[in-house]
């Protein structure tokens, strides 16, 4: 793979600005690039890109050290999205951002007294964010705000389980695949209950409400239906918003959604991925697009909201084959739709590959999706990881009423999670921090050494 060699004055922003530089990555490749900041009465920055020159000038940056080095480091990182934007002849769909929340800077943005009709204005000036992103942008913040309320004394609770039937080529979760693993889902299982009834009954003795219930992992619907009803026993009169996964549409039958039904259970993600059967075989998923119509089918039946996972940009698909899948899911109507932008993970089967060889017409895949859905839903929450095709996002979409709250409190961050589970994390967010636990990853140490891990578990939890 080709470097590219940046050098700056500031230490500190390097490795920020050669996240910016990798934006360009096919036009940087091997140039030697210099990022120079200086500040008297105004910031200059001074870049140059193979022997070419351009000074960049702002206003000084003031307030806190904090504030200073926020500003210091988005006036560098722009000017240098700028230069490399007008030599390479190129604009991005996010312009400048990188490792940041789009939705973060805009109630940043609204904290500071913005106004939400200028959002979207406010992320194109500053930070070069494309019309059609940052219009989203400003949906979606309009959006959560009709859907949230304050939630002072509510948590989320997050119930995960690390068994999956397989692996997908482009996951890196740590799951463990239940065939080889078949001695470990009772003792995990077991070990699990105990803990979800320990963390419930913390949550009731803290006064605390539960906003909404996830079941996550993992593909939890390879649990049996005894097993369904022991853990979700302490929470199934809970009467709040209340999802599981059941990921993978083979790993669903009458008996398993009738035990969720009769638990408590609301929402069920049923994913397809894509609709074309060859795709799903490239990718790992042992099912097919004619096992999801009747996994769907049979999820509607128990009366659940159900939301479907897309991924754009899987190898070997075309904008015909996207859209084709688009079109499918679209006719079924289902509450949720998310459309996911593939992303190259470590650890995953394709960590090595060149995604830019799997799709030319990314942008064209997503804008399709985007603008058949929002004929019929409203996008509400959106996020974006590192390595993604394109450089895009994953955006939810939703019928309006049916939003999901734990997607978009634990989104943003303003719910503190009270996690269970193998691998999980537990975040209580205080007075804007966060402090987070992390349980063992590993299912076996986690049934091991369960009563240890408990107890410190209980310690954070009640601290
Ligand atoms: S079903 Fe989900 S967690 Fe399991 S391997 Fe596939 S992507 Fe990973």
């Amino acid at each position: 793979m080709s470097e590219i060699n940046l050098k700056t004055n500031i230490d500190r922003f390097s490795a920020d600005l050669l996240d910016e530089a990798r934006l360009f990555c096919d036009f940087c490749a091997d140039k030697e690039i210099l990022v120079e900041a200086f500040i008297d009465d105004a910031i200059k920055a001074k870049i140059v890109v193979e022997g070419k020159e351009k000074v960049f000038i702002g206003n000084k940056p003031n307030g806190d050290d904090l504030n200073v080095k926020r500003l210091t480091k988005r006036f560098l990182k722009v000017s240098l999205y700028d230069y490399l934007s007008q030599l390479s002849g190129r604009t991005l769909p996010w312009g400048s951002l990188t490792g940041v929340r789009p939705t973060k800077l805009a109630y940043d943005y609204l904290k500071l007294g913005g106004s939400i009709d200028d959002v979207a204005k406010y992320l194109v000036d500053v930070f070069r964010v494309s019309e059609r992103k940052a219009n989203t942008i400003s949906r979606i913040i309009k959006a959560q705000q009709r859907v949230i309320k304050e939630r002072n004394n509510c948590v989320n609770l997050y119930l995960h389980v690390p068994f999956c039937d397989g692996r997908c080529y482009y996951c890196s979760f740590p799951s463990a695949d239940v065939n080889k693993n078949k001695t470990l889902l009772l003792p995990y299982a077991e070990k699990f209950a105990e803990e979800v009834e320990k963390v419930v009954s913390i949550i009731k003795a803290q006064g605390k409400e539960i906003l909404s219930v996830y079941v996550g992992g993992g593909t939890p619907s390879v649990l049996t239906p005894e097993m369904i009803e022991r853990i979700l026993k302490p929470i199934k009169n809970e009467n709040c918003e209340f999802t599981f996964e059941a990921g993978r549409p083979d790993s669903i039958n009458e008996e398993k959604l009738s035990a969720l039904k009769n638990n408590g259970v609301t929402r069920l993600c049923v994913n397809p991925q894509t609709l074309n059967n060859r795709t799903l075989e490239i990718i790992g998923r042992k099912h097919t697009a004619e096992s999801f119509y009747r996994a769907y089918e049979l999820a509607k039946s128990f009366g659940f909201d159900v939301n479907t996972d897309v991924i754009a940009g899987l190898e070997g698909e075309d904008l015909t084959d996207f859209k084709y899948t688009v079109d499918g899911i679209f006719e079924l109507l289902p509450e949720n739709v998310t459309i996911h932008t593939l992303s190259k993970k470590r650890g995953s089967v394709i960590a090595d590959k060149d995604m830019r060889l799997f799709c030319d017409d990314i942008e064209k895949m997503t804008d399709y999706a985007y603008d058949k859905l929002v004929s019929r839903y409203e996008p509400y929450y959106l996020y974006r990881q590192k390595n993604m095709v394109g450089n895009l996002e994953n955006v939810g979409f939703a019928i309006e009423g049916k939003q999901c709250i734990n997607n978009i409190t634990v989104m943003e961050e303003t719910v503190s999670v009270y996690a269970c589970g193998a691998g999980s994390i537990s975040k209580i967010i205080q007075s804007g921090k966060i402090n987070r636990h992390a349980s063992v990853k590993d299912v076996k140490l986690y049934i091991d050494e369960f009563d240890k891990r408990l107890t410190e578990k209980i310690k954070f939890l009640s601290e």
